[in-house]
């Protein structure tokens, strides 16, 4: 089966189409800038050139055409015609407590995730546009929604709730939900089949350390606890977020910058997190790890700040499973980025992860870091969130 796997933002769309029996990525690409001046499309097929081509974008329907007529293009196509996409999978950013898992799109389930809006104002109306504009143009494919949020909604109500009042989860569902589901689930499962044990068996700790990053806490297969909140801007400090913080410094900062608390919430999401301590040398991990091994003190602290909360919150989770058997890392930073590994690995050693060094220079792949006496083993698993979509959209659709 040919499933199109698309992943809508708001100027934005990434696409992969993936045939799910071989579970070979046949091509994929990025259409940016959508409604904006100097629209772009990058599209690549398997083995072949990435290509990006300037073309105007007024919106995501035009879009959508433009990915078709790519995938179904003479020279740089991969498929001969619509017919040949046999479902859509699209990723949805906020479910609510309404999604614990993926489903079929059907009108009341495009209702219900109009619903979560107010939940993800930026990330819900992006991908519900995306699912529009895909039902116009193959009205006939079948479509499944698969959630950020879905894994996490087998945490229990101590590890959800803030310590607000009670009435503001019942009136406005205020609790925590997390994000990067599809990802901790993914791996998570890996994890246990490359030990080749049993994940009822298992207490995981999953690092996905991306431009956005979070960790949580897999007990059993199902996760208890995660770093993200009711939006992604609480736990880690990531790349341009500044994750948990004192609530109070939103309006100690508005009264000091003289703007409102909104912009005082921009800047935490946009203009924190290792950006923000590394005085805006840079969000990327690569230039921070290079700008530190050669004197930027700046940079330095960002990695520093940055690697000894993902400790902490490794230490957190350990406690809130009352052990852990496997930690792993995974996404951009954490499958590539020794250097921050490295510094993480400084608070984890005390449960016995003894992450061998030199395993830890590996760089994208699956390993092993720790060494064969170790208690809890350590490792690195690529994610794979697309395909993780493709597999769901091929299990609800057959
Ligand atoms: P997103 O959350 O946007 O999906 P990614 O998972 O792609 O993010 O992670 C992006 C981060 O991964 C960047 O900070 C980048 O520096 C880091 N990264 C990606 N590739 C490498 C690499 N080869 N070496 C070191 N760091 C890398």
């Amino acid at each position: 089966m040919n499933v199109l796997v698309i992943n809508c933002g708001s100027s934005s769309l990434k696409y992969q189409l993936i045939n799910s029996e071989s579970e070979e990525v046949l091509a994929k690409g990025l259409c940016e800038r959508i409604g904006i001046d100097g629209s772009a499309i990058t599209h690549q097929p398997a083995g072949g050139e990435k290509k990006k081509t300037e073309v105007d974008m007024p919106d995501h329907t035009a879009a959508v055409k433009l990915v078709i007529e790519k995938l179904t293009d003479p020279s740089v196509g991969v498929i001969k015609s619509l017919q040949e996409i046999d479902a859509v999978g699209h990723r949805i950013v906020h479910g609510g407590e309404k999604f614990s898992g993926s489903v079929r799109i059907t009108p009341e389930v495009i209702r219900a995730i109009e619903e979560c809006n107010d939940l993800a104002p930026l990330h819900n109306p992006a991908n519900l546009i995306g699912i529009n504009s895909c039902k116009e143009i193959m009205p006939d494919v079948p479509m499944v929604g698969v959630f950020d949020t879905a894994f996490h909604q087998t945490m229990p109500k101590k590890a959800y709730l803030y310590g607000l009042p009670y009435e503001y989860y019942e009136k406005y569902k205020v609790r925590r939900y997390g994000f990067h589901g599809t990802s901790h689930d993914f791996v998570s499962k890996r994890a246990a089949e490359i030990l080749g044990k049993d994940i009822q068996e298992l207490k995981i700790i999953v690092c996905h350390l991306g431009n956005g990053a979070s960790v949580s806490a897999v007990k059993n297969g199902e996760s208890v606890d995660t770093s993200m909140g009711l939006t992604p801007l609480e736990g880690l400090i990531m790349g341009t977020r500044s994750g948990d913080m004192d609530p109070a410094i939103v309006t100690f900062l508005s009264q000091k910058l003289s703007v409102s608390a909104e912009e005082v919430l921009d800047i935490c999401n946009k203009k924190s997190g290792v950006l923000g301590l590394s005085n805006n040398y840079s969000s990327d991990f690569r230039d921070l790890a290079e700008a530190a091994a050669t004197g930027n003190e700046k940079a330095e602290t960002a990695l520093e700040t940055y690697a000894y909360r993902v400790g902490k919150y490794i230490g957190a989770y350990a406690a809130a499973m009352n052990g852990v058997d496997v930690i792993v890392f995974t996404a951009g930073a954490g499958e590539n980025n020794a250097e921050v590994r490295a510094l993480i690995g400084q608070y984890i050693g005390f449960l016995g992860t003894n992450i061998d060094p030199e395993k830890n220079k590996l760089r994208g792949e699956e390993v092993i870091l720790s060494d064969a006496d170790a208690k809890v083993t350590t490792m690195v698993i690529p994610t794979n969130e697309e395909l993780a979509i493709a597999r769901e959209t091929e299990k609800l659709v057959k």
